[in-house]
């Protein structure tokens, strides 16, 4: 510990420094600047200037750490590092200062976090015998576990909205206070507040000082921050109920998950609803079902996709874009097997790192076999096959290959979390000096990708190994070094904006993540480019160099789709069911206003199969709105209908999606505008 000075520097964002006397709160600095500005303040980012790195924001783990809430929430930060704290908190040393309002994402997470103060608060008095777990802020609000003998029911949820309510109405300040922790351990124990002794236990070490944050007569172990008192919990809502085992284990006491939101108005609340209703709307489990693309059937087991007729079609134009695209790129198409022998993991190393997302192993007559969770040792065996020199790289093996993996029952999720999937997937075998460009190609790729099937916004992540986290990652520093290197130059040529994430690497190399952007703003993780040295390394890779000597190729795996299946998904849900024409199943649905214009319809029908366009004929002896209704809920792009006048003049009635009726039209006209949306591979209809 430094000895504490009488005043303090201040840094402001602007680059102006003030002093203050030490002890001085950022609420004090705020209203030293505006009034206005403190009571605008929710909270305050501070980084020590003792020590002041200049890593970017960037680069930066992020602050939410929602891989483990629990940490983030009790642990003792460091003590350098950025970070956010209450208005209240007297500074002791010079510091850069930020004072974040509505405008800033963070501080909606501690409107959350306090939120879910308040919502414990409203339990514990409505229901004093609840224990608590823990109540962190996620990505749409903020859940609390609680552990009650009776259960809760979801109409006691209103309750506790209403209770909450009552809190933010008294405005209570956010207090933090601090104990011993003996002191909190044994008072938790003597209180049977299990949860919390854990929690303590856990995230704290022996002779710290507790943080404890008090409303009211609420208090809850936590390091915080918080808004400044209960009242700034301006717009929230209860929202479900679920169950949870405590720590995940079907053996513990069963808890209760309440969830809710928070925004900083009723306006962003409702607007956030109404996205969500847009999203169910749009739900892709809903629509397959609704417009016969695909099922998953209970009989043969979870996660496993049938792809139906309408969906096949989906997928056989993505498929064909996609082997045409890699060939244009220099890429060799090849199929490899569904399963392998262990022994074969066992030098890929899957066995040792990744036998937990594996199906259990099969016993066979000659040795046990599993399924392939991944295509790459299949693609490094094709290499190895016949000796390489430098002249054949780089190798380029594409596959839209089968792989299965294990997800726990109850994970599945439509066609985004299965255990049965197709990876678009590529392995690229070149020289060390090769790996930049071939990287930025794939880069390039997965943004002509992305642009085709009509998504324009994406975002990267760049994710690196987290060196003190040694043991799951498999090969040497310098490699990693070198590897890591490799990926951010290419991002670099690319000119491309990126976050880089530590800790998410593979276990055999760091990869470039591209997450889409769909209609709703929703990001979808898709593509995704890693880089391996250590894949060559156990399989003992081999090209002969121009120096005549035997070299190590470096490897990249690649899959742009990601998973077909999931692609599908989200193009289902990013257009509603409404697929682009030269992607829509049935382009055209023909309607004959009667049983006696079933002729004309079959040679329009006719017609345009042979100029390649999809067509179906409604040949129900229905009412000609009838016909039309079904086309339409089908959302078909478009809907001919022809009588007895479009059977004379050799022309068609056109409808088109979203724009109705066009009026007549020669049938010629017809096929060369429908043909030229579809060769644009235009996403406009
Ligand atoms: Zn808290
Ligand atoms: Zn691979």
């Amino acid at each position: 510990m430094t000895a504490i000075a009488d005043s303090i520097k201040v840094h402001l964002p602007d680059g102006s420094i003030k002093e203050f006397p030490a002890g001085t709160t950022p609420h004090d600095v705020a209203l030293s600047i505006s009034p206005r500005l403190a009571a605008a303040a929710v909270v305050a980012r501070i980084r020590p200037i003792a020590v002041d790195n200049h890593q970017a924001a960037s680069d930066t783990p992020s602050e939410s750490g929602e891989a483990t809430p629990e940490a983030s929430m009790y642990s003792a930060g460091e003590a350098n590092a950025e970070r956010l704290v209450d208005l209240s908190t007297p500074l002791a040393e010079d510091v850069s200062l930020q004072l974040l309002t509505e405008k800033d994402g963070d501080a909606l997470k501690v409107v959350r976090h306090s939120a879910a103060h308040v919502m414990a608060t409203a339990v514990l008095e409505l229901y004093p015998e609840t224990k608590l777990g823990h109540g962190p802020a996620t990505d749409a609000g903020f859940f609390y576990d609680f552990y009650r003998p009776t259960p809760f029911i979801p109409e006691d949820l209103k309750a506790i909205e209403a209770r909450m309510a009552e809190v933010v109405a008294r405005n209570e300040p956010f207090v933090r206070e601090w104990e011993s922790r003996d002191q909190s351990l044994a008072r938790f124990k003597a209180s049977n507040d299990f949860m919390k002794a854990h929690f303590v236990e856990r995230f704290t070490k022996p002779g710290e000082e507790i943080s404890f944050y008090r409303n009211g007569a609420f208090e809850d172990f936590c390091r915080g921050p918080h808004v400044p008192s209960t009242g700034r919990v301006k717009s929230f809502k209860v929202t479900n109920l679920a169950g949870a085992y405590w720590l995940g284990d079907e053996d513990n006491p069963q808890l209760q998950r309440i969830y809710g939101t928070a925004f900083f108005s009723s306006k962003e609340m409702d607007q956030h609803f109404a996205r969500l209703e847009e999203a169910q709307r749009r739900d892709h489990r809903v629509l397959g079902k609704q417009l016969d693309l695909f099922s998953i059937q209970e009989v043969a087991g979870a996660g496993l996709i049938f792809w139906h007729p309408k969906g096949a079609m989906v997928r056989k134009i993505m498929e064909e874009w996609m082997r045409d695209e890699c060939l244009k790129r220099g890429y060799s198409l090849v199929y490899t097997p569904h399963v392998a022998r262990v022994h074969l993991w066992q030098i890929s190393g899957h066995e040792g790192f990744y036998a937990q997302n594996m199906f259990t192993p099969m016993e066979l007559d000659d040795a046990d076999y599993r399924m392939k969770p991944m295509n790459c040792p299949f693609h490094i065996l094709i290499y190895k096959n016949s000796p390489k020199s430098y002249r054949d790289l780089p190798v380029r093996y594409a596959e839209l290959g089968n792989v299965y993996r294990y997800e726990r029952s109850g994970t599945m999720h439509g066609l985004l979390r299965v255990r049965g999937f197709t990876q678009d997937d590529a392995h690229i075998f070149c020289e060390p000096a090769q790996i930049e460009d071939e990287i930025v190609g794939c880069i390039e790729f997965a943004q002509v990708v992305l642009n085709t099937f009509g998504f324009t916004e994406f975002k990267v992540e760049l994710s690196t190994w987290d060196p003190k986290d040694r043991k799951n990652y498999a090969g040497s520093d310098e490699n990693w070094k070198l590897a890591i290197n490799s990926l951010e130059n290419a991002l670099a040529r690319k000119a491309i904006p990126y976050k880089t994430i530590r800790g998410e690497a593979a276990f055999y190399g760091p990869k470039i993540d591209i997450k889409l952007v769909d209609v709703l703003g929703r990001l979808w993780q898709l593509s995704t480019v890693q880089f391996d040295f250590n894949m060559p390394a156990r399989f003992e890779m081999e090209y002969v160099g121009e120096d005549g000597e035997r070299h190590q190729p470096v490897m990249v795996h690649r899959a742009l789709y990601g998973s077909v299946e999931r692609f599908f998904g989200v193009l289902i849900e990013h257009y509603a069911g409404a697929f682009p024409l030269w992607l829509a199943p049935v382009q055209a649905g023909i309607v004959p206003i009667s049983e006696r214009h079933l002729n004309y319809a079959e040679k329009i029908q006719a017609t345009l199969q042979n100029a390649g366009l999809r067509v179906e004929v409604d040949h129900r002896n229905e009412k000609m709105g009838a016909k039309i209704r079904d086309f339409t809920l089908q959302k078909l792009p478009y809907i001919l209908v022809v009588g007895d006048k479009e059977a004379e003049t050799g022309g068609i009635s056109l409808r088109v999606r979203g724009q109705g009726d066009q009026g007549a039209m020669p049938l010629e006209e017809f096929v060369t505008r429908a043909r030229s949306l579809v060769d644009s591979k235009s996403t406009s209809l």
